[in-house]
């Protein structure tokens, strides 16, 4: 078993669902990954957060197994985002991001994270994203995570940063903006030819793409009655997929395609609790149990 390094924003999210507003729970691209990575194995995690962040978290994130050697603390505030989302909850709008102390934020890894093999190189800035790179020893796999706001203004250096990355997760939307493709097949295509020999592009509520040249794995998501907030669910399935991909090593085509279920199944129950709630408090039978609902769903 191998631990997975994990890159990105932790953070304090305040959302507005269904006429409801949560303030300030726990949420950052790290914080989602790194938890559902630990149903698998454990993590190292690299991020910031200011003063404000308060113990209940570190806590509930350490006895998870989480290694918080790379979580910086420093003065001022802990990022900010605030979002609303549409009354089907399809969409959503950003009503302010405040970066605080993530805006000074430089990733520093610790030496014993430098030669962890499976790196996740969530949401995050792909210039910061390319300096964590350049301080690790070449690991055997690094999956990389972005967002429209990137594509829009590093476009550049997203791009250079896709020579060096495996495993390139992105939803369907920013493949097309980053390719200029509005088909996903040959978006896929124009991806692979950036660098990543694996591309995963996400659907929301439809489901997932694995596409490995000509190979390609078609996964939907499982139909949920029960949507309570939407936030991180991209994070928890990278996160739950690369800590399933070290926890047996296999980077095989086959077990990607059981990587990408279990991605899936973590983030059908991200969407379930607000915040981190449900994916914290999934037992390893839930776990079992809906990896198997995926199979009955998928079977004919
Ligand atoms: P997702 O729903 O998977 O897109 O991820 C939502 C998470 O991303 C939230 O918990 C936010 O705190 C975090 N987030 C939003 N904007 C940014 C940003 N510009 N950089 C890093 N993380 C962000």
């Amino acid at each position: 078993m191998h631990p997975t390094l994990i890159v990105g924003s932790v953070a304090f999210d305040t959302l507005h669902i269904g006429g409801k507003c949560h303030t300030k729970v726990l949420g950052g691209s790290a914080t989602y990954a790194s938890i559902a990575a630990t149903h698998f194995g454990p993590v190292q995690l690299v991020g910031v957060v200011g003063r404000d962040f308060p113990d209940t978290a570190t806590r509930l994130l350490r006895d998870r197994g989480v290694d918080l050697a790379g979580l910086e603390v420093t003065d001022g505030e802990t990022f900010h985002w605030e979002g609303r989302y549409s009354d089907d909850l399809s969409s959503r709008e950003t009503l302010r991001t405040d970066l605080n102390v993530f805006a000074d934020f430089r990733p520093k890894i610790p030496s014993t994270f430098r030669s962890t093999p499976f790196v996740m190189l969530g949401n995050i800035d792909p210039a910061l994203q390319m300096e964590v790179l350049e301080q690790i020893t070449r690991p055997k796999l690094v999956l990389a995570d972005t967002m429209n706001l990137w594509i829009d203004i590093r476009r550049d250096e997203l791009c250079e940063l896709c020579k060096r990355v495996d495993v390139l997760v992105l939803n369907d939307e920013e493949a097309r903006q980053l390719t200029d493709e509005k088909n996903l097949v040959v978006a896929a295509r124009a991806l692979h030819a950036l660098g990543p020999k694996t591309v995963i592009i996400k659907k929301g509520e439809h489901g997932a793409l694995l596409l490995q040249g000509q190979d390609v794995f078609s996964l939907p998501a499982l139909p949920l009655a029960d949507v309570a907030d939407p936030t991180g669910a991209g994070d928890t399935f990278a996160g739950a997929l690369m800590g399933f991909l070290a926890r047996s090593g296999d980077i095989s085509s086959a077990n990607l395609r059981r990587a990408v279920v279990y991605g899936s199944v973590l983030a059908s129950f991200c969407v379930q609790g607000v915040s981190t709630s449900r994916i914290a408090n999934a037992t390893a039978e839930d776990v079992l149990a809906r990896y198997n609902e995926f199979q009955r769903l998928t079977s004919f």
